[in-house]
């Protein structure tokens, strides 16, 4: 045997979607073509300067050197709760039901390490960031996809879910406001997850990355904002995209102790917290002044307006989403994802990302990213317009 043979886990991860159309952008890109990117699920904007500053000052501190706890700083653990608090009125102690996280992505992929065994079933939405799957199967469990539909509004349909999968299911992942298709759930749905979770012995996992990207007053609620969410589940949380800060490593997850044990027993195994400075700027993001983060939604917000604006007048179809900063776009008749994508890099010179690239069921659809400046996405539906499909 070849000494370098992947493990199956590797050998099982889904084919890399986005090779092709890395492979054409490097060669549009050679014949010097000037290519704008609108695949990349990272804001473009910078940290706002006061995290900066209390990172620079706890980065000179010699007590932040040494190993951090692993479940995270006291006065972070503190800070994340007041926050839930007054942003959710979600009441949380802070020493048994929040963790530190190296980014929400380490916790979500960590998790299936601590709940689910080899065979047990993971409820999947589809499409979706890819984590969910690829972690389950990691642990050794299996994935049972839940497509979201847009006649659903992207929310999975609970009661098309086989008996026989339900008891077989440890976990259920969701991911409101939601990557790719940028919709939202309102509580009435997480009480229904609840019920269906309480009903059936499933914990759920609730990815709410994108909670403070939201627009025109729109305040995403929690999970754990629904009666008797707190004793059937989790919550990950992130500073990445709320206040620019995808590069320093911080999240956290939030809820049910036992579920916060069992995360925080495999990562004592596997990493040793996250470093105080980043969280004593972790503090910092959520104590301080928030006129940043009503700065970003806006800067988001009139991007959105644009771009919508630009390819409704192109022939798109497309909703105005209430969050995130993603369009989750009908590919028109005649082409499928990869086509699309493939064919607006070529003629565009624009960078898409093919809906298929989140699972299956994501064909039939392509997402953009709202992270390039104004004249850039001015630029782009110009392109579009020049270009008849
Ligand atoms: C960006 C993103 C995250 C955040 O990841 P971090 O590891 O905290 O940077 C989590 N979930 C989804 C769906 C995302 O798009």
């Amino acid at each position: 045997m070849n000494i370098f043979e992947k493990a199956e886990r590797l050998k099982k991860l889904p084919p890399y979607l986005f090779k092709e159309i890395d492979r054409k952008k490097t060669e549009v890109r050679s014949r010097g073509v000037d290519i704008i990117d609108l695949g990349i699920g990272d804001p473009d904007l910078p940290t706002p300067p006061h995290i900066i500053e209390a990172l620079k000052k706890a980065a000179v501190d010699a007590t932040n050197h040494r190993y951090p706890s692993y479940s995270g700083m006291g006065d972070f653990k503190e800070t994340v709760a007041e926050w839930y608090g007054k942003r959710f009125g979600v009441e949380l102690d802070p020493d048994t039901e929040v963790i530190s996280l190296i980014g929400s992505k380490e916790g979500i992929a960590h998790f299936p390490l601590a709940f689910v065994n080899p065979g047990d079933v993971a409820l999947v939405p589809a499409p979706a960031y890819p984590v969910y799957h690829n972690a389950t199967m990691f642990a050794g469990g299996e994935s049972h996809f839940m497509p979201l539909l847009s006649e659903n509004r992207f929310l999975p349909d609970l009661n098309a879910i086989p008996d026989k999968i339900i008891s077989r299911a440890r976990v259920m992942f969701l991911n409101y406001p939601n990557n790719p298709t940028s919709a939202v759930a309102d509580l009435d749905f997480f009480r229904e997850v609840v019920e269906f979770a309480r009903d059936n012995n499933i914990l759920v996992c609730h990815d709410a990355a994108y909670t403070e990207m939201a627009f025109d007053g729109y305040r995403p609620p929690s999970f754990l904002a629904a009666e008797g969410a707190k004793e059937v589940g989790i919550e990950f949380h992130s500073l990445s995209k709320t206040y620019n800060m995808t590069g320093w490593r911080i999240g956290f997850a939030v809820g049910n102790r036992e579920a916060i044990e069992g995360l925080g027993a495999i990562k004592s195994n596997i990493d040793s917290g996250v470093f105080q400075a980043v969280q004593m700027a972790g503090v910092a993001a959520m104590r301080g002044d928030q006129t940043c983060v009503r700065q970003m939604v806006q800067v988001y917000s009139r991007r959105r307006d644009l771009m919508i604006r630009g390819l409704q007048d192109v022939g798109f179809e497309v909703e105005t989403p209430k969050a995130t900063f993603y369009l989750w776009i009908k590919v028109p008749e005649g082409y499928t994802s990869s086509q699309l994508a493939e064919r607006v890099l070529e003629d565009a010179g624009l960078v898409v990302t093919p809906g298929n690239g989140f699972g299956e069921a994501g064909e039939g659809y392509f997402r953009i990213a709202l992270t390039q400046k104004r004249e850039r996405l001015s630029e782009a539906v110009q392109r579009l317009k020049a270009f008849s499909l």
